[in-house]
């Protein structure tokens, strides 16, 4: 993966800086993008590139906004060169019973879970294609393989990825272009933490008992998942070994989906 130039977004925490940080440490150049503290992202991006020794750059493009998703792609190509690899992982939740579920929540889920991949995909595919060699990974979850309630939006964009994820591995796959998605079940992010307070009020338990019913329950590992090995599967599905490897949806997820 040395000198592959890849774009990892939603990488300012959790799951992409743990992925950004991975593909770095493979000899990835690597565009972060996600919101955040600009100097402590300028401080984790510095980081990165001198334990890599690789060109680390960040966009702070907003991911609802196509024209922003159209103007980061460029800018990594700029940057960077051609785009080699792409991880689609920036994400964003809301829970809520359905019919209270606010419609520009629905919006705006639909547009950073799953629309802003069409348009990096987009973007990157003709330079992946001149160049007969890329690597899509889609961050979906167990949620993209089965339901769940009070999570209308996520669970819609989630099946929805694992459909685009398909859709594009076939039209692509004569290319040497790969598209795969990942599927986590419950990872300590800020994103999870979140959660565990709007499910408490949303269902009037606990928070401990949240994390235990709702998160770990489903999980017959009984442990959280770490972001390292999210991480690791997505590098995984980016080398050159995965080149068989398309058009699927792997559970990193503690046996969640075994059920
Ligand atoms: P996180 O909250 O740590 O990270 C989310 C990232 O997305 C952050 O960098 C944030 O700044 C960025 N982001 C949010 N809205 C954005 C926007 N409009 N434009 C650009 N960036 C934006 O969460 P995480 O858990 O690391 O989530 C990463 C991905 O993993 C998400 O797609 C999430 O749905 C998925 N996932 C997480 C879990 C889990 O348990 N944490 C489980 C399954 C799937």
């Amino acid at each position: 993966m040395r000198n592959r130039n890849a774009v990892v977004t939603g990488s300012t925490s959790g799951i992409g800086l743990a992925t950004a940080r991975e593909l770095a440490s493979r000899g990835c150049h690597v565009m972060l993008n996600g919101f955040g503290d600009r100097a402590e992202i300028d401080a984790v991006c510095a980081d990165i590139a001198a334990r890599s020794g690789t060109t680390v750059v960040y966009s702070d493009a907003d991911l609802s906004r196509p024209d922003a998703v159209r103007a980061m792609m460029g800018q990594a190509a700029e940057a960077l060169g051609p785009i080699d690899i792409v991880v689609n992982n920036a994400g964003v939740q809301h829970v809520a019973a359905l019919h209270e579920f606010p419609d520009d929540k629905w919006d705006l889920l639909l547009a950073v879970n799953l629309s802003a991949a069409f348009h990096t995909i987009k973007a990157a595919l003709p330079a992946m294609r001149e160049r007969g060699w890329g690597r899509i990974v889609n961050t979906a979850s167990v949620l993209g393989m089965v339901g769940a309630p009070h999570k209308p939006a996520y669970v819609a964009a989630k099946h929805g990825i694992i459909g685009l994820t398909k859709a594009v591995a076939i039209e692509v796959a004569e290319h040497g272009i790969t598209c795969n998605a990942v599927c986590p079940g419950t990872v300590l992010t800020p994103i999870i933490e979140k959660q565990i307070a709007q499910q408490a009020q949303v269902t009037g338990l606990p928070e401990d008992q949240v994390l235990k019913a709702v998160f770990l329950g489903k999980m017959p590992t009984g442990r959280l998942v770490p972001p390292d090995e999210v991480a690791a599967a997505i590098a995984f599905l980016c080398s050159d070994a995965a080149g068989s490897i398309t058009g699927t949806a792997l559970p990193v997820d503690g046996g969640y989906t075994a059920h």
